[in-house]
């Protein structure tokens, strides 16, 4: 994976400690060796800081996915700007916000790379779904003949229950599988919900009163 980091010490520390956990790590310093590093080196997941010089973590963001789909964990130093990016919905996968733990940054990077294998195993590449279809090799959903956004969450969360159409999934369950275990409460998974129907359809995910959600198998 590689590391975009300006802080030296912050990079240094977030590199050791993966690779304390097996993971192989190169580390960049600035906006443009970030983006060079990831042509390179073609890295499964990349720990990104908000902040850099050249250009910003934002734009890392988009050059590093413009040709394939990396997941990307975004480093910031406020909370508010947490809050901001996740409003506008870039296409980072997950935020942590300075200072972490390291114990939860390896949690969090677990989480994303279970996520993208479990992308990357998701049966066929295109599903229907009522008046839309997704296409797991584009990473592309469309309705009514329209592109439609999702953010890396949602679209995570649609992949876990398209996978078993007409199961009833706990909470719970999503929780732990898309966002993993001590991130968020059941609350999260409600709103991430509401956001799918909100986008692709009000019938397409039923929920099961006191237990949990289940995509609907006439509409997969
Ligand atoms: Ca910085």
């Amino acid at each position: 994976m590689v590391v975009v980091e300006d802080e030296a010490t912050i990079a240094g520390a977030i590199a050791d400690r993966l690779r304390a956990e097996g993971y192989d790590v190169s580390i960049a310093g600035d906006g443009p060796g970030g983006v060079a590093m990831c042509e390179q080196v073609r890295p499964d997941l990349v720990v990104l800081d908000l902040m850099l010089p050249g250009f910003d973590g934002l734009e890392v963001c988009r050059r590093v996915q413009r040709d394939r789909h990396v997941p990307v964990l975004m480093l910031t130093a406020r909370t508010e700007e947490t809050d901001l990016l996740v409003g506008l919905g870039v296409g980072a996968d997950d935020y942590m916000t300075k200072p972490f733990s390291p114990r939860e940054l390896v949690a969090r990077v677990q989480v994303l790379l279970r996520r993208a294998d479990r992308a990357g195993a998701a049966p066929g590449s295109r599903l229907r779904l009522g008046d839309g279809e997704v296409d797991t090799a584009a990473r592309r959903v469309r309705r009514a003949g329209s592109d439609v956004h999702l953010t890396p969450v949602e679209y995570a969360l649609l992949l876990r229950l398209v996978e078993q159409p007409g199961t009833v999934l706990t909470r719970e369950r999503l929780l732990a599988d898309v966002w993993g275990w001590d991130h968020g409460g059941t609350r999260t998974v409600d709103s991430h919900v509401r956001a799918l129907r909100r986008k692709l359809g009000d019938t397409l995910v039923r929920t099961v009163h006191g237990v949990g959600y289940a995509l609907e198998p006439e509409r997969a």
